[in-house]
C-alpha cells in the first residue's frame, strides 16, 4: 500500500439516475497487484513471447512488405503459435471493462471463463465501492459511487444500484461491511453517514435485491482480511488495528475473528488514554480516537490554532491528510503528537492481548509508518512492557482490506459464525 493514493478513481460519467457514477480504475485494484505479485514469472514469459513475435512480425515484414493483409496473416498465424496465452490475453481485455456500461456479451464471456462471482460492497463516507471477485478473490470488475447521506432509503437503493451495475445475475454471496456497529445483520447507526436509526440493513438491502446479504462492521473485515489474507496470513493470532476516521479493529484468536458478546470487541478507538480528555461521539471522554485518527488529529489542531498557534493552514477546512502531509509547524507539532500517542495506544493492545503480529491499516496509519514511524515507535517503546515490546508491527498491504473482508465473510460464511 505504499505507493497507494486515497480517492485516485478515474472519473467517468455513466449516468445512474441523478447520481454520478465514480468508475474505478482497474489498476488500483488488488486484482492487479495480485497479479503482479504471483504473475511476474508469466508476465515475463509474456513479454519473451510478445518480443519474439515482434522480432517474427519484422522478418514477416521484411519478406511480405506491410500492410493490412500481411498484418492480418501475420496476427492470424501468431494466434495459431499461442492458442491459449491469445485467448487468456483476450479475455482478460474483456474482463477489465471499466468505465463503460455491462454489455451483455462481455457478461455472458465474464460468466463463461469465471463461473459465479463474491459481490462484495465496502459503505464508507464519501463513497460506496463494490466489486465482484472470483471464488479465488481476484476483483474482475469493480466500481464507486459517492454516498448519498442523511437517508436510509438513498442510502440503501445506491448500495442495490451498484451492485446491480456489476452486472452479475449468478452470485456465491453479498457482502457489505458499513462504517457502524452492527449485530446480527442490524446496524446501530452510521455516524458518519448522517444516519442515526438503527434498522434491519441485511434484510431491507436483501428484499431490494432479491437475494441474502451479509452485513459486518468495516474495521472487523479489515482485520478478517489482513489475517486470511493479508499481513497476517498464516499468524493466527494477531491484532489489527485500522486507523481512518475513526479508530476500529479486530482481534484474531485461532485465526477467527473474537466477536466478544454483542460483536463488539475490536472497538479500539474508545479505550480511554485519559480522564477528561476531548469529547467522543460515543458519549466518553478522552478516547483513542480523539488523539490518533483522522478526525482526532482534526480536532487536535483546531484546538490548537483557537489556542492561538499561528499556522499557515486553514485550520477551519484543514484535512487530515493535508495536516499530516504539511511542513507547517503546528501540523507537524500535532502530527507528532498524534503519532506518538497511536503508538502507546498500540502498545496497549500488546500488553492486553500479547499477540504474535499486530497489522496497522488505514489511511493514516501510513504516516505512522512512514513520516511520523519515529514517533510512533517512540510511544510504543514507551508504552509496552519489557516482554511485549519486540511484537512485530506491520502495515497493511492489501488494497481496499475492508472490500476484501466483505468478499470473505459473504463467502466464507463460517467468518460470520460467532463460536
Ligand atoms: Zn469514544
Amino acid at each position: 500500500m505504499g505507493n497507494r493514493r486515497i480517492g485516485s478513481f478515474a472519473r467517468t460519467n455513466v449516468k445512474m439516475g441523478d447520481a454520478k457514477m465514480i468508475v474505478g480504475r482497474q489498476l488500483e485494484g488488488s486484482h492487479y497487484n495480485t497479479q503482479r505479485a504471483k504473475g511476474s514469472g508469466r508476465k515475463w514469459q509474456q513479454g519473451r513471447e510478445r518480443f519474439a513475435g515482434m522480432e517474427r512480425h519484422q522478418k514477416h515484414e521484411n519478406r511480405q512488405g506491410h500492410g493490412f493483409a500481411a498484418h492480418r496473416d501475420f496476427r492470424r498465424q501468431e494466434a495459431q503459435r499461442h492458442p491459449q496465452s491469445q485467448q487468456e490475453l483476450k479475455v482478460h481485455k474483456d474482463i477489465i471493462v471499466l468505465g463503460e456500461e455491462p454489455d451483455d456479451k462481455a457478461q455472458e464471456k465474464q460468466e463463461r471463463y469465471f463461473g459465479k462471482v463474491v459481490i462484495a460492497c465496502d459503505v464508507g463516507a464519501t463513497k460506496i465501492l463494490a466489486a465482484a471477485f472470483t471464488p479465488s478473490g481476484k476483483i474482475v470488475r469493480q466500481l464507486g459511487l459517492g454516498t448519498p447521506k442523511k437517508s436510509k432509503k438513498l442510502l440503501l437503493d445506491a448500495i442495490a444500484s451498484t451492485i446491480d451495475r456489476l452486472g452479475y445475475k449468478k452470485t456465491i454471496g453479498i457482502g457489505v461491511c458499513v462504517p457502524g456497529f452492527v449485530k446480527d445483520g442490524i446496524v446501530y447507526g452510521l455516524p458518519n453517514i448522517g444516519i442515526a436509526e438503527r434498522f434491519d440493513f441485511a434484510a431491507e438491502l436483501g428484499r431490494l435485491i432479491g437475494k441474502k446479504v451479509e452485513v459486518e462492521n468495516d474495521s472487523k473485515c479489515f482485520a478478517i482480511a489482513e489475517s486470511r489474507m493479508g499481513a497476517g496470513k498464516g499468524v493466527g493470532d494477531m491484532i489489527a488495528v485500522n486507523f481512518g476516521t475513526g479508530i476500529g479493529g479486530g482481534v484474531i484468536i485461532g485465526s477467527r475473528l473474537y466477536r466478544g458478546s454483542n460483536n463488539m470487541a475490536g472497538e479500539f478507538g474508545h479505550m480511554k488514554m485519559t480522564l477528561g480528555g476531548p469529547a467522543c461521539g460515543c458519549g466518553g471522554e478522552g478516547c483513542f480516537e480523539r488523539y490518533a485518527s483522522g478526525s482526532g488529529i482534526v480536532g487536535r489542531f483546531a484546538d490548537a490554532a483557537q489556542a492561538g498557534a499561528q499556522t499557515s493552514l486553514f485550520w477551519e477546512t484543514a484535512t487530515a491528510a493535508q495536516i499530516l502531509e504539511s511542513q507547517d509547524q503546528v501540523a507537524v507539532s500535532v502530527s507528532r503528537n498524534a503519532a506518538r500517542i497511536a503508538g502507546r495506544g498500540v502498545a496497549s493492545l500488546a500488553n492486553a492481548f500479547n499477540p504474535k503480529l499486530i497489522v496497522v491499516g488505514g489511511p493514516v496509519a501510513q504516516a505512522y509508518q512512514g513520516k511520523y514511524k519515529k514517533e510512533f515507535d517512540e510511544g510504543f517503546a514507551a508504552g509496552a512492557i519489557p516482554v511485549v515490546k519486540n511484537t512485530p508491527i506491520a502495515l497493511s498491504r492489501l488494497e481496499h482490506p475492508s472490500l476484501v473482508g466483505a468478499m470473505l465473510i459473504a463467502s466464507q460464511p463460517q467468518q460470520k459464525s460467532r463460536d
